[in-house]
């Protein structure tokens, strides 16, 4: 398949205008993505998962700014990542990829001052990228969300993070897009996603 067949805009793909075309599980993520369904992705570190995720996040942006006026504080999406490194990693992709459609983003994680991750949430954001410890701090002091994105989520399992995943997840909005990728598919995360996915997510 190529970029050409993915039928979105220049500026949502000006961040993979040195790419030959999608990667797998790029276009085979984007069409339900972009159409709202829940969606587990099972692949590897390196697969371009990022931009899986992260095209179809700016088309929600893009969206929604073009249907307001005003401009929203709270985000519109929410990538939750188990730890600091990841959640740069992501948070760099994202902001590189969503200058050209103007998406903000702000990346949370423990072990620094909140201040500055506050004040951003002040400013207003599209997206949030965050560990779960820090995140849910931040959110008890009251944000909303609207669509889901968990990365790694095998990994988040396993670093002891299911309390601080649940109890984000239960404070988020109902009407959701859910998407989880994860290199492997253990019980800990099929269960997480029969509990707050839709019943008949895509899974790839
Ligand atoms: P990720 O799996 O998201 O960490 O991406 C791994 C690497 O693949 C990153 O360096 C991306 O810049 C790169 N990448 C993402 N999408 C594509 C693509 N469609 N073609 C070639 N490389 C890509």
């Amino acid at each position: 398949s190529s970029f050409e067949e993915a039928k979105l805009p220049d500026e949502v793909l000006q961040c993979c205008k040195s790419f030959s075309k999608p990667s797998p599980i790029q276009s085979h993520a984007w069409p339900y993505l972009l159409d709202g369904r829940d969606f587990i992705g099972i692949a590897a570190t390196g697969s371009g998962k990022t931009l899986a995720f992260g095209i179809p996040a700016l088309m929600h942006i893009r969206h929604s700014v073009n249907q307001k006026t005003t401009r929203r504080v709270n985000p519109l999406c929410l990538v939750l990542s188990p730890t600091r490194e990841l959640a740069q990693q992501i948070a760099d992709v994202l902001c590189e990829a969503g200058k050209s459609c103007g998406a903000r983003s702000v990346c949370l994680y423990g072990g620094t001052s909140k201040g500055p991750q506050i004040s951003a949430l002040k400013a207003g954001v599209d997206i949030v990228i965050g560990t779960p410890g820090r995140l849910k701090d931040l959110m008890e002091m009251g944000f909303c969300r609207l669509q889901e994105v968990l990365d790694e989520a095998d990994r988040m399992l396993d670093m002891g993070f299911e309390p601080e995943v649940r109890s984000i997840l239960s404070q988020t909005c109902s009407v959701r897009q859910m998407v989880m990728f994860s290199a492997t598919w253990p019980s800990s995360v099929h269960q997480l996603a029969q509990e707050f996915m839709d019943p008949n997510p895509v899974k790839v």
